[in-house]
């Protein structure tokens, strides 16, 4: 972004000369530096050069209770004061962390009562891999290792979580995925379903599970991992027939099933977790983002009864971070729980905001550009278009960067997965909110269309 304003240049400065940042073309985003963002409240920012943003993110599907809450300051302050930091090894604990683990345990699927901590997504669901190949070996059943996971599905950038992912672009760089984890289709209709309808896509995507398991062989596969919702894929959900399909496979092998909840977790489907929102029984759920709302660093991993009942036989789980279960996290987490129950935020989302913006983002469907519009809770996803009827896109216009960049301008954060804008919005974003983040995404609709024509 190029700007007059002295101060922006010097952060901009700043940046070129010192910062790598996540996911980005180190030498291309000094071109032009990058947007600043310097305060929030709400569910709008403010950038460096005093635009207001409405953000149709949450951040990176995190700030589920809004910008600006000063509750979770003080909880982290207070925690700050009284234990800043203590580690969890060695037979030790302290009292926000218990605390946490009891709140996590009441919201969870019946069943789910224990919690391991970990700084992020990402090393939740490297300690997934590591528990459930200690929990086979524990089994007598070590060469149940190989774990299933799907294509364009995303579970993080550590070098398990980049290989239990499905994201091509990841795995060309650094010889990924690491042995044991293998692939296979997503239920992604509107991209892939091709001339079958969305229920038999939908079936055909579950059964790719059930022979990915024979031709493995049962006593080869260890888990099957997935996201309830795919979120950074592209807000994909699944046709309906996906999930009773699946559930029926999980029910006749002998594997684990573990839901990666770091986006459908804490609210963002209306439920307290999407596997709620499709009534699966995971072994293990992955979480992260919303946990903290995204205002300190925390993920973990919820590990079912029967899992536990198994791991308890193991003796010394070998595995285990400096940060698991920071205290000044866990008591922020808690904090954040707190006020998403107190203020029944997740019942709002699920009787009256989520239906209203699912209502609003479906009248953009009507929009030339627009081949379909899709969501659950506080998820949305508009497939960009040039042939509605046969689903064929703009080929090489990269018209999902030219919404997006017209979104930047003109104050609205929408991300670009492709052609597929989404949305997931803070889990406060109030009713006119909502009539505002439509109003403006509809506007760059329009200007996107009027680029590509002219
Ligand atoms: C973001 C995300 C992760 C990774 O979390 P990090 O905290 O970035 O490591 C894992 N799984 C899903 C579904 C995610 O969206």
């Amino acid at each position: 972004m190029s700007s007059n304003n002295p101060q922006t240049r010097e952060w901009q400065a700043l940046s070129n000369d010192h910062h790598l940042a996540p996911f980005s073309d180190f030498k291309q985003l000094k071109v032009k530096g990058p947007r600043i963002i310097t305060k929030a409240h709400g569910v709008y920012l403010w950038d460096s050069e005093g635009n207001k943003i409405l953000d149709g993110m949450a951040g990176l599907w995190c700030v589920a209770i809004g910008y600006g809450r000063d509750e979770l300051a003080d909880a982290a302050a207070k925690q700050m004061k009284e234990l800043p930091y203590y580690n969890l090894f060695f037979q030790t604990a302290h009292p926000p962390v218990l605390e946490l683990a009891k709140v996590i345990s009441e919201i969870a699927p019946a069943g789910m009562n224990h919690v391991f901590f970990t700084g992020s997504g990402s090393e939740g669901n490297d300690t997934m891999l590591r528990m459930v190949r200690h929990y086979w070996a524990i089994k007598g059943q070590p060469n149940k290792k190989t774990i299933i996971s799907r294509k364009n599905g995303y579970h993080g950038s550590t070098v398990a979580g980049a290989s239990l992912g499905g994201m091509t672009y990841m795995h060309e760089q650094g010889d990924l995925p690491i042995p044991g984890i293998t692939h296979i289709a997503q239920p992604y209709w509107y991209g892939e379903g091709g001339d079958m309808s969305p229920e038999e896509f939908g079936i055909w995507a579950a059964n790719q599970l059930e022979e990915k398991i024979l031709e493995l062989g049962v006593d080869n596969v260890g888990a099957f991992i997935a996201e309830p919702i795919q979120g950074a894929g592209g807000v994909i959900v699944p046709p309906e027939t996906y999930w009773p399909r699946i559930k029926e496979i999980l029910a006749k092998y002998d594997i684990l099933f573990v839901a990666d909840e770091v986006i459908c977790g804490f609210g963002r489907t209306g439920e307290w977790f999407g596997s709620d929102f499709y009534g699966l029984k995971p072994h293990m759920m992955t979480i992260a983002k919303g946990l903290t709302s995204g205002y300190i660093p925390m993920g973990g991993l919820i590990v079912h009864d029967d899992v536990v009942a198994v791991l308890n036989e193991g003796g010394d789980f070998n595995h285990g971070f400096t940060y698991s279960g920071h205290p000044v996290a866990a008591a922020v987490a808690l904090e954040n729980i707190r006020i998403l129950r107190d203020e029944k935020i997740v019942n709002r989302v699920h009787e009256e905001t989520a239906p209203y913006l699912q209502k609003r983002l479906r009248e953009l469907a009507d929009h030339p550009l627009v081949g379909e519009v899709r969501g659950v809770g506080m998820l949305g996803a508009i497939e960009l278009v040039q042939d509605k009827a046969t689903r064929k896109r703009y080929e090489g216009r990269g018209v999902g960067m030219i919404c997006r960049t017209f979104c930047f301008e003109n104050g609205l954060i929408m991300r670009a997965v492709g052609d597929t804008m989404i949305i997931s919005p803070p889990l406060v974003i109030s009713k006119a909110e909502i009539d505002e983040l439509v109003t403006k995404a509809r506007q760059c609709l329009d200007l996107t269309l009027a680029a590509l024509q002219g």
